[in-house]
């Protein structure tokens, strides 16, 4: 063992600005877009993303 090594998953990647720089808090998935975040976390909250898409006639309850 060598410590002090630290291990390196990505050498092919350097500290860049991550494509996706939006996390979900409560799943890790990130997201381009914060309007992307926002909808996403709509479902840890109970809250339907997207309407039903029986919405229009008439979503039973
Ligand atoms: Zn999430």
């Amino acid at each position: 063992h060598s410590p002090g090594a630290a291990p390196s998953p990505s050498p092919q990647h350097p500290a860049r600005i991550p494509p996706r720089p939006f996390p979900c808090a409560a799943c890790g998935k990130s997201f381009r877009y914060l309007a992307d975040l926002r909808v996403h976390e709509r479902s840890h909250t109970g809250e339907r993303p997207f309407p039903c898409p029986t919405l229009a006639r008439g979503c039973p309850p």
